[in-house]
């Protein structure tokens, strides 16, 4: 009898996508899987490590589950993932109780490793593993969506990143096998298709044959069932944004009028020691550009405040910049100096109270951004997509198309659906972050 095993995702969508894989793998070989780890005979968290604060999570999780081994069922604790494949074999002096540490590259032997468990600790070496149509894979986002990984790795250089040293350098995927795993996924009942890479972009040019985010996505439209098709990690470089692929944004139905595009900063100087390759009026005339093709597009970006040298009137004119563009949703961060890192070693690191300071302000900016766009929706009747009820609001929650899973805000729902219905619902109330509406009808 196969050992039960129980995994813990950590991280990005991306990651999420690898842990989806691990659990295809050990199904296939006969696996029992548990989400309750005091049921786990093996243990496994998928960690992320690209800044301090995920680190600190991923340690804090494998203390929390350590316990297990003695008291539990577990009798193998593996943790796989980016901070193996940063850290590498420090990692066993620090953590003894961990019996494996699988990197990036490694991971789809886990089953394997699980069999031979005690030859040696760490299996660090390799690309990281990118997998296909023919992978195993078991969702563990609601039946109706999904991530679809494109691509892996990044072959930018951005001074403050530490992905590109983990995940290795920009790989896409054939287009025939994203497609093949597409249709089995709307087979299945997938809705809802959000596209994942370090820069969703730049799909297909490694490949050197003609492929291209914009043939991906007009061979994606045409596949039956799926209802939003939604594009995140879209590097804000002008050239990638060709007149062509903004007109098929614009214009398909199925694509999601909507656009994460991680800016980080809009000050030339900045951008320049960030080591990012757009300039500050490069990326107004590009959001410029897509809302002349897009003109009910949702644009979400993150911003970082506090990168070495960063001026107050720097700060002032990201400021002035967020208040100019108004996205509808942003994501700010503190800088964080990465080990490593060409940024951590820059001059002038700025004090943590300004970062702070800095962040607090630039967030109650776009709170006020958030709720204004937010009021001119009441009144109004739109599709959302139910998915389920929210226990902390004792109501049913669902999204709107320009509202991503778990980054962006919700819609709290009056009436009634089930988790995976479409409805019609009349906008009643704006939130900062979120709405509320009246389901009308059930769409079909
Ligand atoms: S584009 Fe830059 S920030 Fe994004 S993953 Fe690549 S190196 Fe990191």
């Amino acid at each position: 009898m196969k050992e039960t095993v129980c995994l813990v995702s950590l991280g990005c969508p991306k990651n999420l996508v690898d842990s989806e894989v691990i659990l295809g793998l050990l199904a296939k070989e006969g696996h029992p899987l548990t989400t309750d780890p005091s049921k786990g005979e093996v243990i496994i968290i998928n960690t992320c490590s690209f800044i301090q604060d995920a680190t600190q999570e991923a340690i804090e999780t494998i203390l929390k589950l350590v316990p297990y081994k003695k008291e539990g069922n577990c009798r193998l604790l593996i943790v796989s993932g980016c901070l193996p494949q940063r850290y590498g074999k420090t990692l066993e002096k620090e953590l003894p109780e961990v019996d494996l540490f699988v990197g990036t590259g490694s991971f789809q032997k886990i089953p394997d490793l699980i069999v031979q468990a005690g030859k040696r600790k760490s299996y660090l070496s390799g690309q990281t593993f990118l997998y296909n149509d023919r992978t195993p894979r078991i969702l563990s986002t609601p039946s109706f969506t999904a991530y679809l990984k494109i691509a892996e790795g990044c072959s930018r250089t951005c001074t403050f990143c530490t992905v590109p040293s983990i995940r290795g350098p920009y790989r896409s995927r054939g287009i025939h096998s994203i497609l093949k795993e597409t249709e089995r996924l709307a087979e299945q009942g997938v809705k809802e298709l959000i596209l994942i890479a370090q820069d969703t972009t730049i799909y297909g040019e490694d490949l050197r044959d003609g492929t291209s985010l914009e043939r991906l996505l007009k061979e994606l439209i045409r596949i039956d069932g799926l209802r939003w098709i939604r594009i995140l990690y879209a590097y804000p470089k002008s050239a990638r944004f060709t007149d062509s692929l903004l007109q098929l944004i614009g214009q398909e139905e199925k694509i999601c009028s909507y656009l994460d595009l991680p800016i980080q900063h809009i000050d030339d100087e900045i951008l320049r020691r960030m080591g990012r390759r757009s300039k500050g009026q490069e990326i107004q005339d590009l959001i410029h550009r897509i809302r002349t093709f897009v003109p009910e597009v949702a644009l979400r970006t993150s911003l970082i405040v506090g990168f070495p040298g960063e001026r107050e009137s720097q700060f002032k004119a990201l400021l002035h910049f967020a208040e100019e563009a108004q996205f509808d949703h942003l994501g700010a961060f503190k800088y964080s100096p990465e080990e490593g890192t060409p940024a951590s070693r820059l001059p002038h690191p700025v004090p943590q109270e300004v970062k702070e300071e800095r962040l607090k302000i630039l967030m109650q900016a776009q709170k006020k951004i958030s709720l204004k766009k937010y009021r001119r929706m009441v009144g109004r009747n739109i599709t959302v997509l139910v998915e389920g009820m929210d226990q902390q609001k004792g109501s049913l929650r669902g999204r709107i198309q320009t509202q991503a899973p778990e980054i962006d805000g919700c819609v709290f729902l009056k009436g009634k659906a089930l988790p995976g219905d479409w409805v019609e619902a009349r906008i009643t109330q704006a939130l900062p972050y979120d709405l509320v509406g009246e389901i009308k009808k059930i769409l079909p």
